[in-house]
């Protein structure tokens, strides 16, 4: 980026923090997610860093906060209330140790605690009494809001000792009353507030102490501002002072040697933090030592021996550089958004559906667009909205084209139908799809037999439809790049293998519309061979349990074209078994009292006994759920030979690990 540019970008990213920030602070209403906040705030430091004479001392980079509002009397504080330096990852934790080393003498320990997501507060006491209490403002002058913090509960208004002290905590909304609040409001007809760290604030400047006294806030006290009369060595013997004075301190802080404790301490604070009753954004840590920190001293925004980590951010912020175009197996055109790599809630994001053009429009994206970025259901990349403000002016309009990126026949829309779609059916990218759908995990589930593979095979013509995948021949496949003697003969065996698989599988794979894995299953354990399925009328079919009407008239259509009736005669040839096999739903008592009846079972390695597919269907039919990867949620691995990483992650997580013998004898109490 060019000087110009940068300059253009700055001015834009401070106008927007200008506004962010006024919502967040002054009317506590955010616009928008505090990681979306904090990651334009970092774009803005590092511009400001590359180019130092764009730098302006009203920077929202270097301004503390927001500013008072004008009905509260203002406070002065004696000694600065401050923000923290961000660190989001091992190395930023890494680069504040190496920092702190070069400013200190000897070596620095830490003290860690919990980020409280509230709002910070000073409460000034004399001689042990509670005189004054404040919100932090733009960090030199807050607001003086000592009736409605003299509501909160845990705020003694008198100490156990006779001090002058200035301390400092965090006030905050547990999430019970959080929630509760935001019903009530509901109810009442209300705006809601946006998180417990706005309600809270939003109690609090509120001109009638009623209102906050109603609210259960809480408050945590981290630090000292002013004490008089007595000297501290270290925080953590602050905090315990604190405690002695009689303030509510938060139990979870530790000590730590080092920044590998540190980091250690963080990261068991990843899962177990949705359990806390209050909401914490991240992990504070401080210097423990009160010399060196005096040593280190501050900046304009932030002391120089404390950092906040924050939390991996769920909604990103990035630039869209192009919308790409892909042709489905139905023929539908789904444009994917490509996106400068990004990391989102712990992995890295390439691409987003856009889903259709209806999309594209409502949510009015533009090729080089800044947009936000989120996994929905913590899986699924989406774009959750674009940054027009941000806009240069050399964003580009998409339009979506008239004819198939693939084939180019012209594109249609058809009645009430949002997506584009082509309806060439010897378009290559519909056959290449369906084959690759044809070998899926929930179709015939051909081990070995990927996207990458199906698609080269494709684009050597070895196969144009699903039975051509049958007739593969191991001379041919040598000849392949990246096919060895080894990979070959096991391709050609797991193939061999799903000539065996129950009919649903064949019957779902074969992608006709509408027919997902369930009805699949329905439908053959209805029917029971392909031959009866193909005779089947449209009465017939809607006769059965979970059958619509659109449905049956997809599966009249698909089995009266001619070509289908010899794909099937050929997939009959080839050997492959068209009836549905054993796993006729169990009984329900069996289901009940089989160990796999409820639970969640991963299958990894190779079994030698039973196929992948076998075991799976004899596992479902005995009401378990196979899935393909470890978590948290799985109950059983079951592991065959040579199991990798699977089997690795599964006992990490101390997860129940059977091996196949296990299996077969479980299998087999159930006949
Ligand atoms: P900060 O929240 O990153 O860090 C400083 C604050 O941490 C302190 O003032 C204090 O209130 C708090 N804190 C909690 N526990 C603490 C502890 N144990 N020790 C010390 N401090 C502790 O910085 P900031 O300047 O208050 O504000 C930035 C925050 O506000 C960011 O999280 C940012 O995302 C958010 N913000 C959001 C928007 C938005 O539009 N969503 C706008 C502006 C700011």
């Amino acid at each position: 980026m060019d000087r110009n540019q940068a300059e253009q970008r700055i001015v834009k990213l401070r106008e927007l923090l200008e506004e962010y920030g006024y919502h967040y602070y002054v009317l506590d209403q955010p616009l928008v997610s505090d990681a979306e906040y904090d990651q334009l705030l970092q774009e803005l430091i590092s511009l400001e860093g590359e180019f130092p004479e764009l730098m302006s001392e009203d920077s929202p980079s270097v301004r503390v906060g927001g500013i008072p509002l004008p009905h509260f009397v203002k406070v002065e504080h004696e000694v600065p209330m401050l923000s923290l330096g961000n660190a989001f990852n091992d190395d930023d934790l890494r680069d504040f140790d190496r920092r702190i080393r070069q400013g200190i003498e000897g070596e620095p320990s830490y003290s860690c605690e919990l980020k409280i997501d509230g709002l910070a507060i000073s409460l000034r006491y004399e001689n042990g009494r509670f005189v004054r209490g404040a919100t932090r403002g733009d960090g030199t002058t807050g607001e003086d809001i000592t009736q409605n913090l003299k509501t909160i509960g845990s705020i003694p208004l008198r100490l156990k000792e006779a001090v002058d002290i200035e301390v400092r905590g965090e006030a905050f909304m547990p999430k019970r009353s959080f929630e509760a609040l935001n019903q009530a409001k509901e109810q009442a007809g209300e705006e809601k507030f946006a998180n417990p760290r706005n309600a809270a604030a939003g109690s609090l400047r509120q001109l009638d102490p009623k209102i906050a006294a109603k609210r259960n806030l809480d408050i945590f006290l981290y630090g000292i501002g002013l004490l008089k009369g007595k000297t501290l060595d270290s925080h953590h013997e602050g905090l315990a002072y604190l405690r002695t004075l009689g303030f509510k301190v938060n139990e979870e802080s530790q000590y730590c040697e080092n920044i590998d404790e540190v980091i250690e301490y963080i990261h068991s604070w990843l899962e177990k933090r949705t359990a806390l009753p209050y909401e914490i954004d991240g992990i504070v840590i401080k210097l423990d030592s009160l010399s060196q920190q005096k040593a280190l001293g501050f900046t304009a925004k932030s002391p120089r021996w404390a950092i906040a980590y924050k939390f991996p951010a769920e909604e990103v912020v990035t630039k869209l550089i192009g919308i790409e175009l892909t042709v489905g197996r139905t023929g539908a055109i789904t444009p994917t958004a490509l996106l400068e790599p990004v990391i989102v809630a712990g992995t890295t994001v390439k691409r987003a559906s856009l889903h259709n053009e209806d999309l594209i429009r409502e949510k009015d994206i533009k090729i080089g667009d800044s947009v936000v970025i989120k996994k929905a259901g913590d899986i699924i990349p989406e774009v959750v909205n674009v940054l027009p403000k941000l806009r240069t002016g050399i964003e580009q309009e998409f339009n979506m084209p008239t004819h198939c990126p693939e084939c180019e026949s012209e594109l249609v829309r058809l009645e009430g139908e949002v997506a584009l779609r082509c309806i060439n059916p010897k378009c290559p990218a519909q056959i290449r799809e369906g084959l690759i759908h044809f070998v899926s995990r929930n179709a015939m589930n051909i081990d070995g037999l990927g996207e990458k593979v199906i698609a080269q095979l494709f684009s050597h013509q070895l196969i144009e439809d699903v039975a051509d995948i049958y007739k593969l021949e191991r001379e041919e496949l040598l000849k392949l790049e990246r096919m060895g003697e080894k990979s070959v003969d096991n391709l050609l065996e797991a193939i061999e293998a799903t000539k065996e698989n129950s009919l649903e599988r064949l019957l779902f794979g074969l992608g006709i519309r509408f027919v997902g894995a369930k009805a699949a299953k329905t439908l053959a354990a209805h029917f029971e061979t392909m031959e009866a399925l193909q005779k089947a009328s449209f009465e017939e079919l809607t006769d059965v349990h979970e059958i619509g009407d659109k449905m049956a008239d997809s599966i009249v259509s698909y089995f009266d074209s001619e070509e289908v009736s010899e794909l099937i005669n050929e997939l009959r040839e080839l050997g492959v078994n068209l009836t549905y096999k054993g796993a006729k739903p169990t009984n329900a008592q069996e289901a009940i009292d089989s160990a796999f009846a409820g639970k969640t079972i991963v299958l990894t390695g190779k079994l030698e006994k039973l196929s992948r597919n076998e075991a799976a269907e004899q596992i479902e039919a005995l009401g378990g759920k196979v899935t393909g990867s470890v978590s948290k949620n799985t109950d059983i691995v079951i592991a065959g030979v040579d199991a990798g990483s699977k089997l690795a992650k599964a006992k990490k997580l101390e997860i129940t690990v059977w091996d196949e013998d296990q299996l077969i004898e479980e299998l087999g109490k159930r006949g």
